[in-house]
């Protein structure tokens, strides 16, 4: 699991540095046509919205190895019920569990 987890949080690293090139401001002075703007608008909000996710989970990544190491890893910090195998496969950085997950959603 921590094995899982230190791959996670180098793909996550990785993927901020490669996108930081695409979340630059917008140059509104470049002569492009007013669509290709409103696209570059566009895409650059998908990118910012795309990093602050990896951003949050980088955060959730960093955190979970000290509750590793305190035993209580796989137990939702919301109701401290076990989170299900299957999600802590797909998401091992997770802090809750499905249900209390989805309630903050
Ligand atoms: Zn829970």
């Amino acid at each position: 699991m921590r094995d899982a987890l230190l791959a996670l949080d180098r793909n996550l690293r990785e993927a901020l540095a490669a996108s930081t090139e695409g979340s630059k401001p917008v140059d509104l002075d470049e002569p492009i046509g007013r669509l290709s703007r409103m696209e570059a608008i566009q895409q650059k909000e998908m990118a910012s919205a795309n990093r602050a996710t990896q951003q949050a989970r980088l955060r959730q990544v960093a955190a979970a190895p000290p509750r590793l190491d305190d035993g209580d890893y796989g137990l939702c910090v919301a109701c401290e019920e076990p989170i299900g195998t299957k999600r802590l496969a797909a998401r091992p950085e997770t802090p809750l569990c499905l249900g209390c997950q989805a309630a903050r959603e």
